[in-house]
């Protein structure tokens, strides 16, 4: 779900984002390339036959509503995370797949919030001598989340509100001695992927300055109204973040930041009890369809089954999970032989830091080279636009050509952008070729793990047309004469960054350390 809209001048002020669910992108704009023919009629058939049998009633919803309404939010190491896998398996079993297994790894701490609470007081003058004049205190209750991965805080009380406006050093400064206090941070009504993209990219740096004026909390105001609040977190790989961190209701911050403004002091009571553990396993759910003449090279499709646990992660991304579990159906039901296998893939951790996409690419490094393909769906249910294919020029005119028959659902883009914060991503650094899907933000944003991400939120008609589109790329990716690409060297990976500008926005994410380091991506 990039902010793809972004060119490189627009986002290059968003220095030091750790962004994470955010797609962030490294755009040269779009290229178009004349379309080709892309395939002979014959298997032009076959990808007829497969959005054929996608269109076909399935058990898409049904599957969907099981997995958001019954099992509910995904966090990795709950409970409802492993019902979540145990039915990833069940659903690619009846689909029809070959083989289902299930691959562990963990993440490096386990995190839950507790009851968090948070209440106002604000002391104000009785002017009126008649009521007996002086002061009166008045306490409202203001709706708070824990950001994820943040760290516990004992109840405290009595502690000042100091309002840091939107929280730029300029405006730490002006408000002087923050120690000991609740920094409270204004925001902008999120509307746009670019909005998005700004949040993630402006916590760390506010955070830099919290933890440095010794504050005892900092409160950011929600980005959405009516009361609406919603899971973030800016850990960037499961770890533990430095101070205690709650969002807060957006009229509540905003009356807070009146009152403030109007010279009235205002203190809060807050506990934070979150519970934090030592490392929590989970796993990504693996289906196969196995192709009939190079079975050893692969296609996948993917998308992340983890979700954030406030509503029960229906358009972020149950959608797109039951997507790729009807995927496999609708070619299974085509009757259309895959000539390479197809990897159906439900990853977990995604929420965490992209964890699980990183441990399959290391777990299955040795066999990167015969990787033909990796499809991610990870938007939501807006209309899919195109697909972003990671700066590959060397495979930008089959692409566009191996889009063609989408053409009816209205997928026509191939862009060339990098993005950042989906399940394609570290096999995009490993140098293998991927296709992200754009999408349209429709309802996504102002629901993005929030409370309201729910299964009614779903636009079914639209979702069945990806699963058409998913199925329809990855027949077409498994029985192509050659592979769409090669793997990159590390050497061919690195002009990609250069060639898409991409190089400061790694650098500000940390990413450039990892890979320069070896810690991420292809070793050679
Ligand atoms: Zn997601």
């Amino acid at each position: 779900m990039p902010p793809q809209f972004l060119l490189f001048s627009q986002i290059s002020f968003l220095m030091h984002s750790n962004m994470r669910t955010v797609k962030a992108l490294f755009s040269v704009g779009i290229l178009t390339v004349s379309c080709l023919a892309a395939n002979p009629p014959a298997e032009q058939n076959e990808v007829n036959q497969v959005i054929q049998a996608a269109l076909q009633p399935s058990p898409l919803q049904d599957n969907l509503r099981r997995l958001t309404d019954e099992i509910g939010g995904r966090v990795p190491g709950t409970r409802a995370m492993q019902h979540a896998i145990q039915w990833g398996m069940q659903a690619f079993t009846a689909a029809g797949a070959d083989a289902v297994h299930t691959e562990g790894f963990e993440l490096p701490n386990s995190w839950s919030e507790g009851a968090t609470e948070m209440t106002a007081t604000t002391a104000h003058l009785i002017s009126n001598a008649s009521l007996g004049g002086g002061t009166s205190l008045s306490t409202f209750p203001v709706h708070a989340v824990s950001v994820a991965w943040a760290p516990a805080l004992a109840p405290v009380k009595h502690v000042p509100i100091v309002d840091v406006g939107e929280g730029t050093e300029a405006e730490f400064a002006k408000a002087g001695d923050i120690a000991g206090k609740i920094v409270l941070v204004h925001s902008h009504v999120l509307k746009t992927w670019a909005d998005l993209f700004a949040e993630y990219a402006v916590a760390p740096p506010i955070i830099d300055l919290a933890v440095k004026g010794k504050a005892k909390a900092i409160a950011f105001i929600a980005t959405r109204e009516h009361d609406i609040l919603y899971r973030h977190t800016n850990a960037v790989a499961g770890e533990i973040d430095r101070l205690p961190m709650v969002v807060i209701a957006r009229e509540d911050g905003e009356r807070i930041g009146r009152l403030l403004a109007a010279g009235n002091l205002v203190w809060a009571d807050l506990s934070i009890p979150n519970q934090i553990g030592g490392p929590a396993k989970t796993s990504n759910v693996i289906a196969e369809l196995r192709g009939s003449e190079k079975p050893d090279e692969f296609v996948i499709i993917g998308a992340h089954l983890d979700s954030w646990e406030l509503g029960t992660g229906a358009l972020d991304n149950g959608c797109n999970a039951a997507l790729v579990v009807d995927a496999l159906r609708a070619i299974k039901a085509s009757g259309v032989t895959p000539k390479r296998t197809i990897r159906f893939v439900l990853f977990s951790g995604e929420e965490e830091g992209l964890l699980g996409s990183r441990a399959y690419t290391y777990g299955h490094r040795p066999e990167l080279d015969r990787a033909a393909g990796v499809i991610i769906y990870d938007s939501g249910t807006g209309k899919t636009t195109g697909f972003s294919i990671g700066g590959r020029k060397d495979y930008l005119p089959i692409a566009k050509a191996l889009i063609s028959p989408l053409e009816q659902f209205d997928v026509k883009d191939v862009k060339l952008d990098m993005e950042w914060g989906m399940d394609h991503f570290d096999f995009m650094l490993e140098g293998v070729p991927t296709f992200v899907a754009d999408q349209e933000e429709a309802n996504y944003l102002e629901n993005y793990h929030a409370v309201s991400d729910t299964y009614d939120k779903v636009d079914f008609p639209q979702l069945k047309k990806h699963v058409a589109e998913a199925a329809a790329l990855a027949i077409e990716l498994a029985n192509l004469p050659q592979k769409i690409g090669p793997r990159l060297s590390r050497d061919q990976i690195e002009q990609t960054m250069r060639d898409t500008n991409s190089l400061d926005e790694l650098k500000a994410f940390g990413i450039w350390d990892d890979w320069v380091n070896g810690r991420r991506g292809r070793q050679k």
